[in-house]
């Protein structure tokens, strides 16, 4: 598994920043508005980077012993920078599986769930208000090498 350091991670993200396209800033404004306020919005970028589809993402423990839920054995975990520092790793909704059989569609345990079924959407945090003109300061902000990381 290819691990991130403090350092690839912000070279990674600064390169995607570099060549961004205007359909891409608005790509990522949405996924950042669903991904929600509880990660910064550099923290969202960085996500986006790696898993552009994730919209609901949450640590190890959380998945485990809010949702009942384990990373499937082909699970990528996507690095962002924790408070802690330097790094942790969240694993996006599409990269887990349940440990109990579905209650809103017919997949069991550890099966994925159907792509219509309404339980994709549990737990999904509050949206957060994110416009582009924040999105265009961060992006800035990285290429000018002055955004914190986290
Ligand atoms: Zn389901």
């Amino acid at each position: 598994m290819n691990r991130h350091t403090l350092a690839s991670l912000t070279k990674h993200v600064t390169n995607v920043a570099a060549r961004i396209t205007p359909g891409e800033i608005e790509e990522f404004t949405e996924a950042a508005r669903a991904l929600g306020e509880e990660l910064s919005l550099w923290n969202r970028f960085a996500i986006w980077t790696q898993r552009p589809s994730a919209r609901h993402v949450a640590d190890l423990e959380t998945w485990r012993h809010e949702h009942l839920c384990e990373p499937a054995p082909d699970a990528v975990p996507l690095a962002v920078v924790s408070p802690d520092g330097p790094l942790m790793h969240v694993y996006d909704r599409a990269d887990v599986r349940s440990l109990t059989a579905c209650q809103a569609c017919p997949a069991e345990a550890g099966e994925e769930c159907e792509p219509t079924c309404p339980a994709l959407s549990f737990g999904v945090q509050d949206p957060a208000e994110v416009d582009e003109d924040e999105v265009m300061t961060l992006v800035l902000a990285l290429l000018r090498g002055t955004a914190q990381p986290g």
